[in-house]
């Protein structure tokens, strides 16, 4: 049996990949879902005698991962994935920064009282802890590794985005606080991703894409020439480069105490939708004003993410290739479907 690796949120988009990626590697994975059903659910497609998951129905009640570790003290690595992400709500104080920070207060207390063996906390942090919503779309700014966003609690019952935003932070903000409290024995790296494009690690329902995938998804629908482009704009990575990071994390000793800037560059939905169209004609979508993704990313804050990229021994996947595989994925899955009928 390899290490043993804890995994929260075990069910989402990045953590998939996580686990198959331990898996692969050799690591014992226990990973947390918030339901026995969905807990079956991943135990199928993970199908790997390595693989078992805990039930943990809300990070933020207290005691929330007491049993578990106590159960498990042979814990070797702790990585914190789940926090709640979406945009769709009304109360975002509550549904977004309250589970966020009060999941990692709880995670990482019974951490300390539980994991005597633990070798490193990984939290899957975000480049919403580096700067805010505003901030970073904000060209006369830049930010590396050591900058934080800086808005104030209070101006996250303002709207999802930004309590989203102010979620990462806060959360990963309470880590670096813990440790100077507490000098646990374990080490922390932080991963701090733009966002996150790729295919699902196991399997791809179209109807239920992960926040991330959405923009790419939607782009899909686009057939009419009526039909409207939002132009958003931000940075980028790969699920893949993640998943790989948080395993570079527990291994290598360069990063320890090192926050890890998941960037490849800028994106725009033009730029996607001109990807798309160059990789698949065949789906006839608008073709909104193509080239011109170069001019919509202007507004965006400058990244330097050298030290992260000078730490991580392997290239970045492009853009075009991450929406070649999301799309092939989607394209398939839909030919799957409309093949039962
Ligand atoms: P995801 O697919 O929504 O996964 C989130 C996971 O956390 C799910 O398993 C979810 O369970 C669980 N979770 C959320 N709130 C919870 C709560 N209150 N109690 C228990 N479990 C809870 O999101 P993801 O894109 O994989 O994101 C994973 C991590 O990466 C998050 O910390 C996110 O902030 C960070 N991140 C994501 C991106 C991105 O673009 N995707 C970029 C930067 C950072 P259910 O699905 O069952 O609710």
């Amino acid at each position: 049996m390899g290490e043993k690796v804890f995994i929260t949120g075990s069910t989402g988009f990045i953590a998939q990949h996580i686990v198959k990626l331990l898996i692969e590697t050799g690591y014992t994975v226990i990973g947390t879902v918030r339901s026995k059903e969905k807990g079956e659910v991943l135990k199928k497609l993970v199908n790997f005698e390595n693989f078992s998951y805990a039930i943990v129905p809300e990070i933020s009640a207290p005691g929330a991962f007491d049993k578990v570790l106590k159960e498990n003290p042979d814990i070797d690595y702790v990585l914190h994935a789940a926090s709640p992400f979406t945009y769709f709500t009304d109360n975002p104080e509550k549904d977004l920064i309250e589970p966020a920070l009060n999941g990692v207060k709880e995670i990482l207390n019974s951490s300390l009282k539980y994991l005597k063996n633990l070798k490193r906390f990984i939290i899957t942090s975000s480049d919403s802890a580096i700067y805010s919503n505003v901030d970073e779309k904000n060209n006369s700014l830049k930010f590396d590794e050591s900058s934080w966003n800086l808005m104030p609690r209070e101006l996250g019952t303002k709207d999802a985005i930004t309590a989203y935003y102010i979620s990462k932070a806060l959360a990963e903000k309470q880590t670096v606080e813990f440790r100077s409290i507490h000098k646990p024995d374990f080490k922390f790296v932080s991963i701090n991703p733009s966002y996150v494009f790729g295919p699902q690690a196991y399997h791809c329902d179209p109807s239920k894409i992960n926040e991330s995938n959405q923009m790419i998804s939607d782009l899909l629908t686009k057939t009419k020439s009526g039909d409207k482009l939002d132009i958003e704009c931000g940075g980028y990575i790969d699920v893949i480069d993640v998943a790989k990071a948080h395993i570079f994390a527990m291994q290598s000793d360069n990063v320890i105490s090192e926050r890890l800037f998941m960037n490849n560059g800028h994106f725009s939905t033009q730029m996607l939708l001109d990807l798309i169209n160059k990789n698949f004609p065949q789906l006839n979508l608008i073709k909104g004003k193509p080239g011109t993704g170069k001019e919509d990313i202007k507004i965006l804050a400058k990244i330097n993410n050298d030290k992260t990229k000078k730490l991580l021994p392997w290239k970045f996947i492009s853009l075009e290739k991450t929406v070649i595989d999301v799309v092939n994925q989607i394209l398939e899955a839909k030919k799957n479907e409309s093949s039962k009928f």
